[in-house]
């Protein structure tokens, strides 16, 4: 009888998403593959890199797709494969632009340089200007038959729905802890203690996770952040819209600080409705559940929703600063003596 562990492990390297995988291996085996796909999900889960491993199969040379070993795995690994372009704003929080998917279009007509398959990743593609969407929609619609296109995006909705509606979905969740722990030590080689940290602190976001074990600047950042929801909570009107106009400057760190914060409103509603499901922001406990007590059920699910909405609306390219500021009315507020006490 097969189980568990007589099973052969998947190769993939791409930590979780198990279904997915199984997925785009299906697909690859029985000779379905579509012309293109797009995955979503939050910040760090791992879209760049299940894409990057769907790339390689679908170039690899080896005995086993994706071997990892063979030259298209390793160009495509190091993002250098000709066949394998990688398109995106010129920074996180910017915009991808009209001319780019011009450009990529062009490439695209052409017979693959050394590859079998021309597979484009345009990454964080609701960061494209509706003109842009607009003209790769033309590739979609007609698509040569040695393209496959691979995009990533945050949110479906957030992208025009005839892209969608063209493109096999793939929604990727946050990773459990169990998955993230086990990949933190398995696949990089975090130690177990650290790892069972950050898997806990990273909500699921493996990439923020791996990143975090290599850089504790990260971890410096992120208590920073939190602080400095706490110190909201306490402030009123007036600093809290001067904050609002401080944090709009910086566009691609405020999407990874409200992926936190929503983080944290979780653990608020989870306290307050008196759920046993394990907290991720555990090493701020008391501060948390004077929050949660402090507020009730009820405005702490107020500002979990603040913040998702927030970050909804920006992932469909709202005016950040008028995001932010939306954002600051909506945040309950704590009186001051409960959360100070609490972080003392
Ligand atoms: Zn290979």
């Amino acid at each position: 009888m097969m189980n568990a562990h007589t099973q052969p492990r998947d190769h993939w390297p791409v930590v979780g998403h198990g279904w997915a995988v199984a997925q785009l291996r299906r697909s690859l085996a029985h000779g379905r593959v579509r012309h293109a796909y797009l995955i979503t999900g939050p910040a760090s889960v791992g879209k760049t890199t299940l894409a990057r491993a769907f790339a390689q199969a679908l170039n690899c040379v080896g005995d086993r797709p994706p071997c990892g070993a063979c030259r298209p795995c390793r160009l495509i690994g190091q993002d250098v494969h000709p066949d394998v372009p990688i398109v995106q704003a010129e920074r996180e929080g910017g915009a991808l632009k009209i001319d780019q998917v011009r450009e990529l279009q062009q490439s695209l007509a052409l017979r693959p340089v050394e590859g079998r398959f021309r597979v484009p990743i345009l990454l964080r593609f609701h960061e494209a200007t509706p003109a842009a969407q607009d003209a790769l929609l033309k590739t979609l619609e007609e698509p040569p038959p040695h393209v496959v296109m691979i995009l990533t995006a945050d949110r479906a909705d957030a992208l025009l729905p005839t892209i969608t509606s063209r493109c096999q979905l793939l929604l990727l969740r946050a990773l459990s802890f169990d998955e993230t722990h086990r990949g933190l030590q398995e696949t990089f080689g975090v130690p177990p203690e650290a790892a069972d940290r950050l898997a806990r602190l990273s909500g699921g976001r493996i990439g923020w996770a791996v990143r975090a074990a290599q850089d504790p600047a990260l971890l410096e950042a992120r208590a920073a952040a939190l602080d400095q929801l706490e110190a909201i909570l306490r402030a009123d009107r007036v600093a809290r819209f001067r904050y609002a106009a401080e944090v709009a400057k910086q566009p691609a760190a405020l999407r990874d600080m409200l992926t936190l914060w929503q983080t944290y409103w979780r653990d608020v509603v989870l306290l307050a409705s008196g759920s046993g499901v394990a907290l991720v922001n555990i090493d701020r406990l008391p501060a948390l559940q004077a929050v949660a007590a402090h507020i009730g059920p009820e405005r702490a699910a107020d500002g979990l929703e603040a913040v998702s909405g927030a970050l909804e609306r920006l992932a469909q390219n709202a005016n950040t600063r008028l995001t932010v500021e939306v954002l600051m009315l909506d945040l309950p507020e704590v009186a001051t003596g409960r959360l100070e006490a609490a972080s003392l």
